[in-house]
């Protein structure tokens, strides 16, 4: 089939490649120059495990092309996906302004009947916003259809081509053939292709993205009842997760979430609520335990050392989560800010998310370490903010040889206490016995 993905970033273009590495022809656009002009070139605007192969694959293969121009993109497609962003509006609502401009622009170009996919995260609702835009400029037929994605950076590739289940509302027979047909090569091993009405496929996205920022913050607010109460929050993790009904993933406390996602599905979802009246208590309560926990390492670090000024804080991991670079309300921005405010000085040290940190912190006195140990030197402590592999297993002796003060606050709890405490560390966790 061929294919245009209209939005060629995070989810847009590990999209885009899945389809051409399954055989399509995909177009990616974007209304980016430069983001468009580097896929050009050959290189990769993101950080995303295994994604640069895949590109330059499909690319040399001359299934995949990347473009600007809406008529090139979509006049010849079948199958038009919108993935553009979706950020949160002034009121915590899913802004809609990318989308409906890439619908108008998406109805200007198209050359035949075609499925219109919604991949973005968008509110209940939306489709049929979508189908208005595109039936004002439309001389062609259409279907519009939601297909929210369930990738998670940093896995995306494995996720998009093994899913655990894809989501499709449709409304019309015809698209509903065509997804079937798109899809089939991605759930060969049974994995379920759920159809269903247009709206409620909008609010699974968000269904699914509340329940598991919700296992967060439970596990947040349960491991400040641990550390008050002197119980080890990693053991009743394990004691509750091995419970079928619960599970273990999405058990781990830590410093809260954040991400291009979590903060602002949940946001959105009491947005829809409020706009009908309904106050949702519940999500209320997780975006307040996550704010507070977003601000624990620095309060540990007060709470150790009283008064901040001053003082030297090393922080390793700078992206939301691990294998990422992306940095969008990402809980680092929360801890580096914080130290700042409180005159302290920071060093810190991501594996690939130093280009973002510097433009983020740009002029406000973080010095960003290309090593890890680098960011330890001389350091009153050293905090843990994203558990890259790279860092759980330190070398606890050459850290305390290069450190000002043996204070490890481990924000992820992947540190080893009992190594780190008979290495001459004061050890801090989340929940933790002693922590
Ligand atoms: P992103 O910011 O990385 O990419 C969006 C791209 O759309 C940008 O490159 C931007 O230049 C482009 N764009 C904006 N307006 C455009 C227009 N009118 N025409 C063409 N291109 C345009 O965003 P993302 O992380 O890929 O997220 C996209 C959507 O997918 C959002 O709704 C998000 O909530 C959802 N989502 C994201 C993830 C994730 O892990 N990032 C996972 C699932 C769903």
């Amino acid at each position: 089939m061929r294919i245009a993905v209209v939005g060629t970033g995070y989810v847009g273009l590990v999209t885009g490649t899945c389809f051409a590495e399954s055989g399509h022809e995909v177009r990616c656009l974007d209304v980016d120059e430069r983001k468009i002009a580097t896929l050009r070139a050959g290189g990769i605007p993101i950080y995303e495990p295994g994604l640069e192969e895949l590109v330059r694959r499909n690319v040399r293969e001359r299934r995949l092309s990347f473009t600007t121009s809406y008529p090139e993109a979509v006049g010849g497609a079948e199958v038009v996906f919108i993935a553009v962003g979706t950020p949160p509006g002034e009121t915590g609502e899913a802004d809609l302004t990318h989308v409906l401009a890439a619908a108008r622009e998406i109805g200007r170009s198209l050359g035949g009947y075609a499925v219109v996919v919604n991949k973005s995260t968008v509110p209940v609702g939306s489709a049929e916003k979508v189908a208005a835009e595109l039936r004002e400029v439309a001389t062609h037929p259409f279907d519009v259809v939601s297909n929210p994605e369930f990738l998670k950076e940093g896995a995306a590739i494995e996720d998009f081509m093994r899913p655990d289940r894809v989501v499709v509302g449709v409304s019309s027979e015809r698209a509903r053939a065509v997804m079937a047909e798109l899809y089939a090569p991605f759930v060969r091993a049974e994995q379920p292709v759920l159809f269903m009405d247009v709206r409620s496929a909008e609010l699974t996205k968000y269904a699914a993205n509340a329940m598991l920022a919700t296992r967060i913050s439970f596990m947040n607010e349960m491991a400040t009842l641990c550390e008050r109460l002197g119980a080890d929050v990693d053991q009743v993790r394990r004691g509750v997760g091995s419970d079928r009904r619960i599970g273990q993933p999405f058990l781990f406390p830590g410093v809260g979430f954040g991400g291009s996602c979590f903060p602002k599905d949940v946001r959105a979802v009491m947005t829809m609520a409020r706009q009908i009246g309904l106050d949702f208590d519940l999500l209320r309560a997780v975006e307040r335990v996550n704010e507070r926990q977003k601000r624990w390492l620095v309060e540990k670090a007060a709470k150790h050392f009283g008064a901040l000024a001053g003082r030297t804080f090393g922080v390793w991991g700078l992206a939301f989560k691990p294998k990422t670079d992306d940095m969008r309300e990402a809980p680092a921005i929360t801890v580096v800010e914080g130290l700042l405010g409180n005159g302290a000085r920071v060093k810190a040290h991501d594996p690939v998310a130093a280009e973002v940190a510097g433009r983020l912190f740009h002029g406000r006195g973080v010095e960003l370490t290309s090593e890890p140990y680098a960011a330890a030197e001389g350091v009153d402590a050293l905090l843990l903010v994203t558990e890259w592999n790279e860092f759980r297993n330190p070398d606890y002796a050459r850290l305390k040889a290069t450190m000002r003060q043996p204070v490890l606050i481990d924000g992820r709890n992947v540190w080893d206490a009992a190594k780190a405490r008979a290495a001459g560390f004061t050890y801090y966790g989340v929940g933790r016995n002693g922590g």
